[in-house]
């Protein structure tokens, strides 16, 4: 039996759950440039006034901070060429990180983010909240959710916000493919991506176990480069690659 979640054993995936995580490289502390004399070049769309005090923010204003830029942050996601971020997503903040920036969860649609990091330096949310939206938005996009050159692509137009980059976040410097193949959980029809071909998977979303008599569905992926003859569209009536 093949732990569904095993099949995404890799740097970006985090093995209790459907979550992307970003690092910090090194240590906590904040980068030079984030507070001390922040651009004042920032387009005023894209200003904030807490960008420009320098204090400890409480957890309530971090979490209306971080609500501001999903507002602001949501021409990015929407009606874009490869699709839109579906419904609401929440932004809590959590004490218990330490190594971890922020991560996403692609099923709950849930963002944490580092409450001891940000409180001390809330100028580098933006960054860090585009980066976990960028992954949810992907996923709803039906694409790899992962640090692939999709989301490398869609990471540059924070650049044009002029916000301050983290450059504490080292997983800017990994890129992965995307993924050979996607599968659909007959149960809960969450989608799983992998370069693995199984004909038993657990799904660790709905916790159902499937095998030869109820096969897997899976879909060669068409974003992947090196497959060679994919089916498109493969999230609408998909034809479903026997195994
Ligand atoms: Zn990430
Ligand atoms: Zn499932």
């Amino acid at each position: 039996m093949t732990n569904i979640l095993d099949m995404f054993d890799s740097d970006f995936w985090n093995k209790k759950s459907s979550s992307f995580s970003s690092d910090l490289s090194s240590s906590t502390s904040k980068t030079e440039e984030s507070t001390s004399n922040l651009s004042s070049m920032i387009p005023p769309q894209w200003d904030h006034p807490y960008l420009h005090e320098n204090r400890t923010f409480t957890l309530s204003e971090l979490q209306s901070f971080s609500y501001d830029y999903y507002i602001k942050f949501s021409p990015f996601f929407k009606n874009q060429p490869q699709g839109s971020i579906q419904g609401n997503v929440a932004i809590i903040f959590s004490s218990k990180m330490s190594s971890v920036l922020g991560l996403a969860d692609i099923f709950s649609r849930t963002i944490k983010l580092n409450a001891s990091y940000f409180s001390k330096d809330p100028t580098l949310i933006p960054y860090t909240l585009f980066h976990e939206l960028t992954h949810i938005w992907l996923y709803d996009c039906y694409k790899d959710p992962s640090h692939t050159a999709s989301f490398y692509q869609k990471m540059k137009e924070f650049n044009s916000t002029l916000l301050p980059v983290d450059h504490k976040v080292h997983i800017h410097s990994r890129l992965v493919t995307d993924a050979k193949f996607i599968y659909i959980c007959p149960n809960c029809n969450r989608r799983w991506f992998s370069n693995k071909i199984t004909k038993h998977i657990y799904c660790g979303a709905c916790k159902e176990n499937f095998d030869l008599e109820f096969e897997p569905k899976f879909y060669k992926n068409p974003d992947n480069p090196h497959n060679k003859n994919y089916k498109l569209p493969y999230f609408i009536k998909p034809e479903v690659e026997e195994t």
